[in-house]
């Protein structure tokens, strides 16, 4: 499948656990070259495991997305090991819930810094050699929560994954003249080690939420993104692409036989 992506070099930020690990496991299985970066060193190294025990080639990185000298040193490390950077998945987020009436300037900094200002800063670190090479791909996990829907306790999250959408749109202006993409994925509720944090409730009522009766797999979302990355895609940019099992498409609750 997208035999195009084959022997490219991947970053993936967020890639230690959740959607970047099956975005960086999808990659790996297409043949890519996967840097695999998040803050916690052991966590990637494992990834990186098991990729290479899956027949792939990965290296890891150790990296906060909200400082621009470590994304700088990412894209170093990426070009030393792999000699190239072809696409970059911007995926590092997180998502603690605070009600706005007591959320404070550091919970919202924190969200909007990790999910706004972290896909500046990686994406801009991949520009100069994505730009050198006239080609690149930029894939960047936003989420229906903010660009389509809202939920109590996640204002900042909702405004920083709303931002990515317009951050997107006018960076693929920019950089279009080179040969670079940047679209967005915005899942729904994807089965994660981030997400079973919310707890058993919330994810009951998010089955129930959606028409197909059960959360998306982190390869669901993988699979999209090497898609993104791919030759077939290289007329795409500037899009969202929704993957929520079809959560976002009822008009009201879901309760009778055909819902
Ligand atoms: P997760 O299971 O909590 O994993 C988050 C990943 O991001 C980890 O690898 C974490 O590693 C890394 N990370 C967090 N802060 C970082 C930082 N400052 N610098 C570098 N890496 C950082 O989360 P997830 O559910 O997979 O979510 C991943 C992305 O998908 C997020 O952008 C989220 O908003 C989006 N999303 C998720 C869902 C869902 O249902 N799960 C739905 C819509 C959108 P370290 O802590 O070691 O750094």
């Amino acid at each position: 499948m997208f035999e195009s992506v084959r022997g490219r070099s991947v970053i993936v930020t967020g890639a230690s656990k959740g959607i970047g690990r099956g975005i960086a496991l999808c990659f790996g299985a297409a043949g890519c070259k996967v840097m695999v970066v998040s803050r916690n060193a052991d966590e990637a190294r494992g990834v990186v495991d098991e990729i290479s025990a899956a027949g792939g080639t990965a290296a890891s990185f150790s990296g906060d997305v909200t400082r621009r000298d470590d994304m700088q040193a990412m894209v170093d490390a990426t070009l030393e090991a792999f000699g190239a950077v072809h696409v970059l998945c911007a995926n590092a987020g997180v998502f603690p819930a605070a009600k706005l009436e007591s959320m404070s300037e550091a919970d919202f900094d924190k969200v909007v810094d990790t999910n706004l200002k972290g896909t500046f800063l990686s994406v801009q670190a991949c520009l100069k050699p994505m730009q050198a090479q006239k080609f690149g791909r930029l894939i960047l996990t936003s989420s229906i929560t903010g660009p389509i829907t809202g939920y109590p306790g996640w204002t900042h999250y909702g405004a920083s994954k709303a931002g990515q959408l317009g951050f997107m749109r006018t960076a693929a202006i920019e950089v279009a003249r080179f040969g670079i993409t940047v679209n967005a994925i915005m899942p729904g509720n994807i089965a994660t080690e981030g997400l079973s944090d919310m707890g058993p409730e919330y994810l009951r009522r998010m089955e129930a939420a959606i028409p197909m009766r059960r959360l998306g797999t982190v390869a669901e979302i993988g699979h999209a993104a090497v898609f993104l990355a791919s030759d077939e895609a290289a007329y795409i940019t500037g899009q969202g692409l929704v993957i929520d099992g079809g959560q976002t498409l009822p008009e009201t609750a879901l309760d009778g036989p055909e819902g």
